[in-house]
């Protein structure tokens, strides 16, 4: 199961997708390059995305925000108080973690420790009795005898129930705006006197004030903005309730918990909509807009089945939420979120109102009525969309050679998301066929259709290379093209191959593509 992930982790890195950040230095945690062939991926998920929940609907209207917002709206929208996550410390492997990501273990129940090694269990073993007072037994790499709590988790790294309080953790990237430095303000403050005598939460309080006049944050996610600017939209485009205003792009989360490749990155990329109706008709936009975004991930999918609604608990909602579904995805540690769909009522565009001053209802000129619309929220992860292709994709098949069998990895991307969508290949490098494949991949380039010229290896080779990286077809040139004019047309997918006239190969492929 983690075999998957590994072989994927290695793929994207051989052949151009995802790359460690930074990683000559020695990387940077949880952060990614998408090299040439990742940037093609994700450009084409984020624009399918785009083209579907923004230029095929009337009702909803795109934006383009700053990444940094005023400050106050990170007040408004509580992200500055609440937007953290309760980490905790293990006393015994000293792992820091976050405890809604923790192994769960009810209390009362045999909780196990579990070690790399044994060396590392016996140290775990006195230490426990040293300074716990509890002796547990040693079984190898275990050690037998704890118990859960009434925290109702463990350690996720050695399973011990010996942690420390929950803390809360601010996840937004703070910054300075503007010609001030806030360290230097902290300086003369210092040098000042100012801050003799304080401690502790006094002490970081008036640290706090002096940092504030210039603090600025990168946003954690993209919608803040479809509320800040719900009423110059409305208003600049004539927008009638209910309407939509979705924006992607870059969100920043200092996240402590390095997951899964890039399910969990401090910088990844969102897709996200507001779309704003009237009180009374947000139970069945919620319903609508579920089963629209559920549809939506399987339409591109090999295994739709791998996709799932879930809706929350009720003590699992937010707390401006009246009701949520996960989309979650059967990745191989398991399911997990790709997209969230809530209800949040009229919490944010109050909350803004209420900070800012501005007015943001809206006047129904049919029903004469004012009104502050319930927003239904679909917020989807672009980068986890990548991810989960990429898993959805990853096949390995045993296929016949003269000399038995060799194993074909080809990535069944969807024709609208593979970052190739065809490789014009000439059989051999002389003879005129190069200069053929040439004039067919510039008929490609006029027609917008991204098309990759190779003549690197035999062709058995190219074509090995272009299923690894899911270039659902290729087009040969060989000595029948130069006497016939015609080509052959390979599938990814069925090996399959047939002849094409030349002259039909682009608007054969872009009837391929278009059926997908
Ligand atoms: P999680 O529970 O996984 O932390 P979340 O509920 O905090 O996610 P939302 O705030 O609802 O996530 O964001 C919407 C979507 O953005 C998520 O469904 C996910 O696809 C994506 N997302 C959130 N945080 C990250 C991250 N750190 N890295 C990559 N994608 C993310």
């Amino acid at each position: 199961m983690q075999d998957l992930m590994k072989k994927i982790v290695s793929l994207a890195k051989r052949r151009g997708f995802v790359y460690q950040s930074s990683e000559i230095y020695g990387g940077l945690k949880s952060a990614y390059d998408y090299g040439p062939l990742g940037a093609e991926l994700k450009r084409n998920l984020m624009n399918e995305w785009w083209r579907d929940m923004v230029h095929a609907r009337e009702d909803v209207v795109g934006l383009d925000a700053s990444v940094i917002m005023h400050p106050k709206v990170w007040e408004a929208s509580g992200h500055l108080a609440g937007f953290s996550d309760p980490l905790v410390d293990c006393l015994v492997c000293k792992e820091r973690f976050r405890a809604d990501k923790a192994l769960e273990v009810a209390e009362g129940e045999p909780a196990k420790l579990f070690f790399p090694d044994k060396g590392a269990a016996k140290r775990a073993l006195s230490l426990v009795e040293r300074q716990l007072g509890v002796t547990l037994e040693r079984r190898g790499k275990e050690l037998n005898g704890a118990v859960g709590n009434d925290r109702g988790y463990c350690c996720p790294n050695c399973g011990s129930p010996w942690l420390s309080a929950e803390r809360q953790f601010n996840l937004m990237f703070k910054s300075a705006l503007g010609a001030t430095d806030p360290l230097g303000e902290v300086a003369e403050a210092f040098e000042d006197g100012e801050l003799d005598g304080l401690k502790g939460r006094e002490l970081r309080a008036k640290l706090e004030a002096l940092m504030k006049p210039s603090a600025v944050y990168l946003r954690p996610e993209t919608a803040q903005a479809m509320f800040v600017q719900f009423a110059n939209i409305q208003q600049s485009m004539s927008m009638k309730v209910p309407f939509g205003i979705a924006q992607m792009g870059k969100s920043f989360r200092n996240e402590i918990t390095v997951e899964h490749f890039i399910f969990r990155s401090t910088e990844f990329e969102q897709m996200e909509m507001e779309f704003f109706v009237e009180p009374g008709t947000d139970d069945e936009w919620l319903d609508y807009w579920k089963e629209q975004r559920i549809a939506w991930w399987r339409k591109f999918a090999n295994d739709p089945d791998k996709f799932m609604l879930r809706p929350h608990e009720p003590d699992e909602l937010a707390h401006y939420a009246k009701a949520c579904y996960d989309i979650e995805y059967e990745y191989p540690w398991g399911y997990g979120e790709l997209e969230g769909i809530a209800n949040r009522t009229d919490y944010d565009l109050g909350k803004h109102a209420k900070h800012s001053g501005a007015k943001l209802d809206y006047f129904d000129p049919v029903e004469k009525k004012r009104y502050t619309p319930y927003v239904i929220e679909p917020a989807a992860g672009a980068t986890r969309g990548v991810l989960v292709y990429l898993i959805d994709a990853y096949t390995e098949e045993e296929v016949a050679t003269g000399r038995g069998t060799e194993t074909r990895v080809v990535l069944r991307l969807h024709p609208k998301l593979a970052p190739i969508k065809v490789a014009v290949l000439p059989l051999i490098k002389k003879g005129g066929m190069p200069e053929v494949a040439r004039e067919v991949v510039e008929a490609f380039f006029a027609r917008g259709i991204n098309a990759k010229y190779d003549e690197q290896h035999t062709i058995g080779k190219r074509y090995r290379r272009h299923d690894e990286i899911g270039t659902p077809f290729c087009l040969t040139v060989d000595g029948q093209t130069l006497e016939d004019g015609t080509l052959t047309i390979r599938d990814r997918d069925t090996m399959e191959q047939r002849r094409i006239s030349r002259d039909d190969a682009v608007n054969e492929i872009e009837r391929l593509l278009r059926e997908g």
